[in-house]
């Protein structure tokens, strides 16, 4: 039997989980329907239900929907209850697991397919919004020399920096900072605020880039965003958008709806918008 699976969000339109999940399912012989469900704002427990009621063997959750999920869930993985949000759930009978893969897809698009460890390195993350919150674990987990969380309301960085020194389990300094804190060059520095969805460039001094730095901006799909340019204007070579982020969260969905991960590349080369 064919089992049934969708991404939920308003708007829906513009989502690329069922070309990624149905191209996942045929390089790995998975007999799987992948649709896009559009819920009104409210409405989000109602049309989780009835796909549930018709079959639904799991979901991933986008914009603005990622707190109902985590709301809705019966059993959330500590990923999820790290990041106070779901990106993916998986129904079983009356249980629904929650988890968010956005940090641990992101950690693996920059170490594996970017060949960028993070180990001894200083990284410096912008935006302390969900995508941020999420991360923390999985960045810190790669033992980086110190991870500096910067954000425009500086109350949400230093409430970051305080969930991040609660959690973590090793001694990797964390800072949360205001723009006209941040001091020294960074051998990573992660655009996670929505300004590349505007078209705006974070108040950001360009000297914050290392000669040899990883500029990324999870943003992905806008080609070379205001962010990407003061980098590249900074003298930065090495410059990449969230597209491998994005699919390698996918992967991690449908390996743990499926027992198998499928490779991403061809994936990843289909959905890149060069950064011109
Ligand atoms: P949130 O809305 O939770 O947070 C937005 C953050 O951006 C806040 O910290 C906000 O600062 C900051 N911000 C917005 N505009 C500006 C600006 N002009 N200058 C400086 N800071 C700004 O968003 P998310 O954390 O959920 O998502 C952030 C980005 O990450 C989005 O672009 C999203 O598309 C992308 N993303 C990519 C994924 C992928 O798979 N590639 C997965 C998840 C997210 P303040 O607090 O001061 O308002």
């Amino acid at each position: 039997m064919t089992d049934s699976y969708a991404v939920i969000g308003n708007p829906i339109e513009q989502s690329k989980s069922p070309f990624i999940h149905i191209a996942f399912a045929q390089v790995t012989g998975q007999d799987i329907h992948y649709t896009k469900l559009l819920a009104p704002v409210g409405g989000f427990a109602g049309e989780v239900d009835a796909f549930r009621a018709r079959g639904g063997r799991g979901m991933n959750v986008t914009a603005p929907f990622k707190l109902d999920a985590f709301a809705y869930a019966t059993d959330q993985a500590p990923s999820a209850q790290m990041a106070g949000a779901v990106n993916a759930m998986k129904f079983e009978g009356d249980k629904v697991y929650a988890e968010n893969f956005d940090g641990v897809g992101l950690v693996r698009d920059l170490v594996h397919n970017l060949a960028c460890p993070l180990k001894g390195r200083r990284v410096l993350i912008l935006g302390a919004g969900g995508a941020t919150r999420g991360a923390l674990l999985p960045l810190l987990a790669e033992q980086p020399a110190e991870l500096v969380i910067v954000n425009r309301t500086v109350a949400k960085a230093q409430a970051l920096e305080a969930l991040a020194l609660q959690h973590q389990t090793g001694l990797v300094p964390v800072q949360g900072l205001g723009y006209d804190a941040v001091q020294g060059a960074f051998d990573v520095v992660l655009n996670a605020t929505s300004s590349s969805l505007k078209a705006e460039l974070p108040p950001l001094n360009p000297s914050v880039f290392a000669p040899d730095c990883l500029a990324y901006d999870l943003t992905y799909g806008k080609g070379l965003t205001p962010f990407l340019q003061l980098a590249q204007r900074a003298g930065v070579t090495r410059l990449a958008d969230g597209v491998g982020m994005l699919a390698e969260q996918a992967a991690e969905a449908f390996a743990w709806w499926r027992g198998v991960r499928p490779d991403t590349a061809a994936v990843i080369a289909q959905l890149t918008v060069p950064l011109v």
